[in-house]
Formats: C-alpha cells, sequence, structure tokens
C-alpha cells in the first residue's frame, strides 16, 4: 500500500496545498518538513511535506519525485506555525512558506554521487573512467566538489549516464554550510583543567593527531583565557579541524566574530560604560519579573506570554540575557528578534559577549550563501542564540525555549508587503505551539499589546454602541469563530513591569513651547526662543544636541497658525488633508467628505490657515544660521540610502564628529549615547492629524523614545517639545513620560470609535496606474460588499470607504481601500464569491495602518 502525503509547492504564486503519493523507493525518507521534489503542471517544483494522509482527495495522483536532503527543512512547529499564519493573515500557504526558507534555497541543492557497484567491465569513456577512479578514491562526492575536478568538463552527462547504468548513485542535498574559517578568532577551554588531563589520552586515532590535540588542549590550560587561533597554531601545529574536534567534544570553545560592524565600537569606555559590566545583582523589580519568567520556562503550565513594560534602561535586556542563559543551560535555543540590527548595535553587542561563539545574526546585509549558512547552523543546533529583524523568527531552530521581542511596538516588525504579517503576534503564535516562553519588552507597548495584558480579556461595555443582545451575539461568535478564538488564547498576556531606570535619577524633564505664543512674539522660524537658547548653552558647553522631526505626514495637515485649529471632517472628525492633484481641496479620508480650503478659521476668524510642511533639510539650514560653528549631521531617508550609510552616520556622531544630529524616525530606536544632553522635538503634532485610528498612538510613541534619549548619563539631560497643540492629550502624556495615562485615554477612544481592540479590521487596497479605473473598481467592489453585508449573517460587520488611500500614489500607482470592520471581518472574506472579488486586491488582517 502506498503512503500519501501533502506537500506545499515552493511557487508563493500558487495557494493551498497537494496530495502526492510517496513511491516505495522512498517510504521512510519522504517525512513531515522535508524538502522533496514533485512534478507540477509541467514542471518539477521543489516543495515541504506538510503531513501524511490516508486517503488523497482525487483518485490519481502524482508521485514524488525526490527527497532532496535526509534532514527536515521545517520543524513540526514551524510547519504548525504556517499553518496558523497562513489563515490568521490570510496569506497562501506557500507564500508563507517562503519565509521560512532561505533565500535561493533551490540554488543551493547539490547532488552526492556515490559509487554502487565497484568498477564494471563495459567500456566507459575517458570522463567515466576519471568519474569512477575519483569516486573509488574520495567516496561520496558533491556535484560542487567534482566541478573542481573537472574544470570546464560537462561531466554531469557522463554521470547521469552511469547513475541510469546502476553504476552509481545518486542523491539531492543540501551542503553543510561553509566552515567559516575566516570568522573564527580565538580558541578558550571550556572545562576544567582536571578534566582537560584526563581526556588527552583519547584525542585522535594516530599518534600524530593525539599529539597534536593534547598539546593544543595543554597550551589552552596553561593560557587559562581566550587566545587567538594563530597562536594556538604555531603553539601546538594543530589546524582548524583539529579545533573543531576538541570544540565537539566539549573541551574548548571557539569564539567567532561575526561580520557585524557595530558603530560605537571605536567610541570608547563612555558610551560602553555598562556593556561590558557583568550586573551582580538584580533589582527587586528584575528579581521578580525574571522569577515569573523562569519559572514560566520552568513549568509548562503557565505558558502566557510576558509584556516586559519599562523604560529604556530600566533593565529589560538584562532580563533578557538571564532568560537566555535559563533555556540555554536547558539544551533549548533563544530567539531575540530587534526592530533593526544596524540600529540597535548595544543590545547585539550585549548578546554577543555573554554568548561567545554560539549566537547567529540575521540581517538584510547578508548575502545568500551567508543567509545560508547562518540558516544551516540554526538547523544544526549549533547556534543558541538567533538574533536579528523579524525575519529571524523563522529561523530553524530545532528547540526553541525563548522568543523575545525586543521594542515590540516598533512598526517594522510588520510586514507591510505580501505576505503580511506581524512578527510580534507571529512570536507568541509561535511560542505556543513550540512550548517556548515568549516576552514582549518595550517601554511603550501598543495599545493592543497592553489591553491583551490587562487584567480582563473582554471589554466591559459594548465597543460598538450595539445593546445588550446584538452584544451577547457579538461576543458570542468572536468566541465561536476559531480563528478569533485562537488570537484570544494568544493575546491573553501577563505583565511585568519595570517601572525605574537603573542608573539614572529619572527621566529627562520635558518642557512644552507653544508655538503659537512664539508666533504673537513675532519668533516666526521653526525654533522657539527657549529650543534657541537651549541649544546655544549646549553647544556652548561641548556636548551634543539631537534635532528630531516626524516623517511622516508633512505638508499635509491644515491648520490655523493663530489659535492652532485643525480643520477636522463635520461627519468624522477626522483630520482634513490637503490635496493639490487638479485643484485645491481638502478631503476625509475616512468618509470622502470634500471641501475648499477656508479663506479664515472656523474657529477664532484668523487669516493665517496653513498646511503644515517641513523637512529635515530645512530645520538643518536653519540651524546653520542661527548657529554657523555648529556641525550638522541629518539622518533621514535621503541620507541613508547608501548602504551602510546607519553606521557611517552613528559612528560619526558618537565620535563627536558632529554637534547637531538632525534625524527622523531612526532616532527613536535604542541608541545610548552619553553627549546628547539636548532633544528638541521640532514640532510634536506632525503625524498627530491623520486619517487613521493608530496615528495617536505612533505619534507618543515615537515622541516618548525620542524624549528617553536624552540625559542618558550623569551629565543629564533634557527636553524641548515644541507645539501648536499643547492641550492634545498626546502631547500632555508624551510631556509626562505618561504611557498608562495615555493608555487609558487612548483605549477609552478606541472604544468610543469602535476600532481595535474593541472590533477588527480587514483593509482591503486596490493599486492602479489609471485613476479612473482604481476608482471604478474600489466602488464596484464596496457596492457588492455592501450588499452582501447587509444580509442577517453579516450585520454586525461593517464597510468604510471607498477612500482614496492616504498616500494616494505609490510608485505611479493610484491606491484606493476598503475597510471592514467587526467582530471577526475576515470571515466574510470566506464566502464563495468574494474569494473572486479580491482577485487582483491587496488583503491585509488587522492592518496596523489605515494610511
Ligand atoms: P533596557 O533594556 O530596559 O534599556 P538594560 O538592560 O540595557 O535596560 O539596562 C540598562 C543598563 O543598566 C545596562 O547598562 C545594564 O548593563 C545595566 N543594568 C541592568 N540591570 C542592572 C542591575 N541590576 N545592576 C546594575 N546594572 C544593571
Ligand atoms: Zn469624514
Amino acid at each position: 500500500m502506498s503512503t500519501f502525503v501533502q506537500i506545499v509547492v515552493n511557487i508563493p504564486a500558487v495557494s493551498g496545498i497537494f496530495d502526492y503519493a510517496v513511491p516505495e523507493s522512498l517510504a521512510g525518507k519522504a517525512g513531515v518538513g522535508h524538502l522533496v521534489i514533485v512534478p507540477f503542471g509541467k514542471q518539477t517544483v521543489q516543495g515541504v511535506v506538510f503531513r501524511f494522509i490516508d486517503q488523497p482527495s482525487l483518485p490519481e495522483v502524482k508521485e514524488v519525485i525526490e527527497v532532496v536532503d535526509p534532514v527536515p527543512v521545517m520543524t513540526q512547529a514551524q510547519i504548525a506555525l504556517a499553518e496558523s499564519l497562513a489563515e490568521s493573515t490570510l496569506s497562501s500557504l506557500a507564500s508563507i512558506v517562503s519565509l521560512f526558507l532561505p533565500a535561493g534555497l533551490n540554488q543551493q541543492v547539490d547532488t552526492v554521487y556515490e559509487l554502487r557497484i565497484p568498477d564494471s567491465a563495459s567500456q566507459k569513456s575517458t570522463i567515466e573512467s576519471r568519474l569512477l577512479k575519483l569516486l573509488q578514491e574520495r567516496g561520496p562526492l558533491r556535484g560542487r566538489q567534482i566541478d573542481t575536478h573537472f574544470r570546464k568538463v560537462d561531466w554531469r552527462k557522463s554521470a547521469g549516464y552511469l547513475v541510469r547504468r546502476g553504476v552509481l548513485a545518486s542523491q539531492s542535498v543540501l551542503p553543510p554550510a561553509r566552515v567559516r574559517t575566516k570568522y573564527i578568532k580565538t580558541a578558550q577551554l571550556a572545562v576544567s583543567p582536571d578534566v582537560a588531563e584526563a581526556a588527552l589520552n583519547d584525542l585522535g586515532k594516530t599518534e600524530s593527531t593525539q599529539t597534536r590535540r593534547g598539546k593544543t588542549l595543554q597550551f589552552l590550560v596553561r593560557v587559562k583565557e581566550a587566545v587567538n587561533v594563530s597562536w594556538v597554531y604555531a603553539e601546538s601545529g594543530c589546524n582548524l579541524a583539529d579545533l573543531q574536534e576538541l570544540e565537539e567534544r566539549g573541551l574548548i570553545r571557539l569564539f567567532e566574530s561575526e561580520i557585524f560592524r557595530d558603530p560605537l565600537e571605536r567610541v570608547g569606555r563612555e558610551v560602553d560604560r555598562y556593556t561590558g559590566k557583568q550586573v551582580d545583582q538584580l533589582t527587586p523589580e528584575q528579581s521578580f519579573a525574571l522569577e515569573e519568567i523562569i519559572s514560566a520556562i520552568t513549568s509548562p503550565a503557565t505558558r502566557l506570554p510576558f509584556l516586559l513594560q519599562g523604560v529604556t534602561g530600566s533593565g529589560k535586556t538584562e532580563i533578557y540575557l538571564r532568560a537566555t542563559e535559563e533555556v540555554i543551560r536547558r539544551g533549548k535555543q533563544a530567539i531575540i528578534l530587534v526592530p533593526e540590527i544596524a540600529l540597535t548595535p548595544q543590545t547585539v553587542r550585549r548578546f554577543l559577549a555573554r554568548f561567545p561563539g554560539q549566537v547567529g545574526l540575521v540581517h538584510s546585509k547578508l548575502s545568500e550563501g551567508e543567509r545560508y549558512d547562518t540558516w544551516r547552523r540554526a538547523r544544526a543546533g549549533s547556534l543558541k542564540v538567533v538574533i536579528g529583524a523579524r525575519s529571524a523568527l523563522f529561523s530553524p531552530l530545532p528547540n526553541i525555549g525563548l522568543i523575545v521581542a525586543d521594542e515590540c511596538h516598533d512598526s517594522s516588525f510588520y510586514q507591510s508587503e505580501p505576505p503580511f504579517y506581524h512578527a510580534v503576534t507571529a512570536s507568541q503564535i509561535y511560542a505556543r505551539l513550540a512550548g517556548a516562553v515568549c516576552i514582549l519588552g518595550s517601554a511603550t507597548p501598543s495599545i493592543i499589546q497592553r489591553y491583551h495584558a490587562e487584567r480582563s480579556p473582554l471589554p466591559a461595555s459594548s465597543p460598538l454602541g450595539l445593546d445588550k443582545a446584538d452584544e451577547h451575539r457579538l461576543l458570542d461568535q468572536q468566541l465561536r469563530s476559531a480563528r478569533v478564538g485562537e488570537e484570544l488564547g494568544v493575546r491573553n498576556m501577563k505583565r511585568l513591569d519595570l517601572p525605574h531606570r537603573i542608573f539614572e535619577s529619572g527621566l529627562p524633564p520635558v518642557h512644552v513651547v507653544d508655538m503659537r505664543d512664539e508666533l504673537k512674539a513675532g519668533q516666526r522660524g521653526i525654533f522657539s526662543r527657549l529650543l534657541l537658547h537651549e541649544l546655544e548653552s549646549t553647544l556652548g558647553r561641548g556636548e551634543q544636541a539631537i534635532l528630531f522631526l516626524n516623517r511622516r505626514g508633512t505638508a499635509t495637515y491644515i491648520f490655523c497658525r493663530d489659535c492652532g485649529h485643525v480643520l477636522r471632517c463635520p461627519n468624522c472628525d477626522t483630520p482634513l488633508t490637503l490635496h493639490l492633484e487638479d485643484k485645491e481641496r481638502l478631503l476625509c479620508h475616512q468618509c470622502g467628505y470634500e471641501r475648499g480650503k477656508p479663506k479664515s478659521c472656523p474657529a477664532c476668524g484668523g487669516r493665517q490657515i496653513r498646511e503644515y510642511g517641513l523637512g529635515s533639510e530645512r530645520v538643518e539650514a536653519e540651524v546653520s544660521a542661527a548657529f554657523p560653528k555648529a556641525r550638522t549631521l541629518r539622518w533621514d531617508w535621503d541620507t541613508t540610502r547608501q548602504k551602510d550609510s546607519h553606521e557611517m552616520i552613528l559612528t560619526h556622531f558618537a565620535n563627536h564628529r558632529a554637534d547637531v544630529l538632525i534625524g527622523t524616525q531612526m532616532l527613536a530606536k535604542g541608541l545610548d549615547l552619553p553627549l546628547v544632553t539636548l532633544v528638541g522635538i521640532v514640532l510634536a503634532d506632525v503625524g498627530l492629524y491623520l486619517p487613521d485610528p493608530f496615528a495617536s498612538e505612533r505619534v507618543f510613541q515615537l515622541l516618548t523614545q525620542v524624549a528617553g534619549r536624552a540625559g542618558r548619563s550623569e551629565r543629564g539631560g533634557k527636553v524641548i517639545l515644541q507645539t501648536f497643540d499643547p492641550a492634545n492629550q498626546v502631547i500632555q502624556s508624551a510631556a509626562r513620560h505618561d504611557v498608562n495615562g495615555f493608555y487609558q485615554v487612548e483605549l477609552e477612544q478606541r472604544k468610543r470609535l469602535g476600532y481595535p481592540p474593541f472590533a477588527r479590521l480587514v483593509r482591503l487596497e486596490f493599486r492602479h496606474q489609471d485613476p479612473v479605473a482604481a476608482e471604478q473598481e474600489a466602488r464596484k467592489l464596496a457596492g457588492k460588499l455592501g450588499e452582501l453585508l447587509t444580509t442577517d449573517r453579516w450585520k454586525l460587520v461593517t464597510v468604510i470607504g471607498p477612500v482614496p488611500c492616504f498616500f494616494a500614489k505609490i510608485a505611479g500607482l493610484y491606491r484606493w481601500q476598503i475597510i471592514l470592520r467587526g467582530a471577526d471581518p475576515a470571515a466574510v472574506l470566506e464566502d464563495g464569491p468574494v474569494q473572486a472579488w479580491l482577485k487582483d486586491w491587496r488583503v491585509e488582517a488587522n492592518p496596523i495602518s489605515l494610511l
């Protein structure tokens, strides 16, 4: 009887999973998680075995052609994660599976040739004879190894012929990771001298091996500390293979330095104040948090993810490090996700220092080959820790014990191109499926994350303004839906707080400057008198300043410079935005309301109605005008398009080769620059008035993170926050570093308006180079959906739109969107015809922005 399997083929455009038969010859070889080669239509393609099945869905199924590698390319837990993600993100399984396989895997596949029967008497060509001789001498070899013996000779045809004649056996394999000689730098004894001494007599088969390895070990016993491998070679005559063998036996450790350029490396001790220092005693708050985490690691009964909420410098990273130590001690591995490696060098360096030789980095500068090597080493279990941006989550570690998402509020964890997914949500799901512990860490967790870490998981009152009966139906529907039920189970978290900084006395004071007063006082520039004054004294003391500018939403919203009044939509209170395409008009991106630009302010009658627009070039120019001697440096999208530019700019600034750093979003990430004593937020309001329910939250997070950059050393520091809207809740909370207060108010707001976490959203986007075609298609779909949703079944799902997206044109394509909102709006898409309607649409479940 043959066995049947379901296989996801590695063609992202193809959705679904296909049935295949496993031929007798591959029985026992084609297991779950294996990379296989299968016929697909007229092609042969790669695929991954997902499961065994009793009966195929069709009477005639094709057979698996070959198993590529004896070791699975995906673990059971990864397969479960892929299925869960495909469902929750509404993506095809194949596109999700492609996240797990290193790019270019198909090019990596090689073939091993092996002699099957000793040299047969039949006639052979010269190439055949050479090939057989080679395999006889060397044993099984991979194609690429054989290549080196047959320069410019096509030996593969002859090999194929010999395989068909049964003289050779061939098997596809994934080649091993290259020995990364160039990275291995130092070796150190890993055991006590006694243990090393006892091992001395049994180190190799031949006497010369024994001698070399013995000398090596004795040398390392003598020097105790880690020494450069070239000394070891010189001292003992050993080679890399010997060192690796000794490492394999657990006698020594080899440390490698990753190809990771640390921008702060040469800055010296001041930046490095704490990095290398051993933290002897945790604070009581840290101890409490760590105990909770360790008890989760040790007892599988309490496996809720943790939300570790603590300001920068409160000791979160120290907790990640200790939790990682704990899981490594238990023979497991850890994944540490950070927003971007280049922007979080201090965190990365601490992991490299704490777990030398055991950390793999996944970052955007790895070549395909390097990425493959890291993937290989993770799969083999030789990496204990993988650190990287969101894609690091998909490293095939065999036994995951811990997943950390640091700065879990950061939007870079969301992949905003298909397949859309949120790496933080995925971490929570993955941890549960793999039986690992998950820690999300942030000073400013998102409203949704924070909400799921509160005690009561369900809203107390009806979010959508429904009556009791409807509300019950809604909750009932939520809980019955498998997807949402799953999500609720995953999303509940346990909150751990670290409210205090370890070293500094507190967070820097924030001075709010009302820019309307500046105008009245005749100060027309972009800097207030206070900011100019503080800049002057900071520069005078030879210290550094950061000027922060929110990049998103410049030149967009309309406000009165006299009273600060922002023009809003009469229907939905959304700030109106200026469009200049054909004629000047103000538009509501929520409901489509449109009007012209008024001559005077509806609130105060003032005549200074302006759109707000400001770029970092302009800020730089004004700094130079006011302080001609100050050395300025710009860190924004324009200046970082070049490779390595983040590092260059950071290094430059950290080495004090510039006095004022003018930057955008990047500044908010985990930098610790001790010379920075002044942070100026040029205009805090930017980004607040975007037509997006998540706008306030994003601005609050940014302002809070940026404000936390000042005063991270004994020198202290201050923050100047300029605004036209000082009464605004977001500004007020940020000025007080009041994360909890902001959370309370914003959550109320979300509840009132029926936005997440009190409803779920699905965003449908259509792009077209012709604006009319884009609009027509959007209206057509909205009409059909509107009709569908009048039926009783979908009463609780509403359609918002169609409207042009806020960023109305991207890469020459016009964008229109429709939002579905409800308890489980994704369920609508499972309806038969809807799938077909959405063929050319981008479908996003739980979007993090509606712009
Ligand atoms: P966060 O990750 O929250 O920004 P860190 O873990 O980086 O905080 O801690 C801030 C600094 O304090 C680091 O330099 C760290 O080495 C140090 N540190 C953390 N915990 C302690 C402790 N219990 N005692 C002394 N120093 C500590
Ligand atoms: Zn409106």
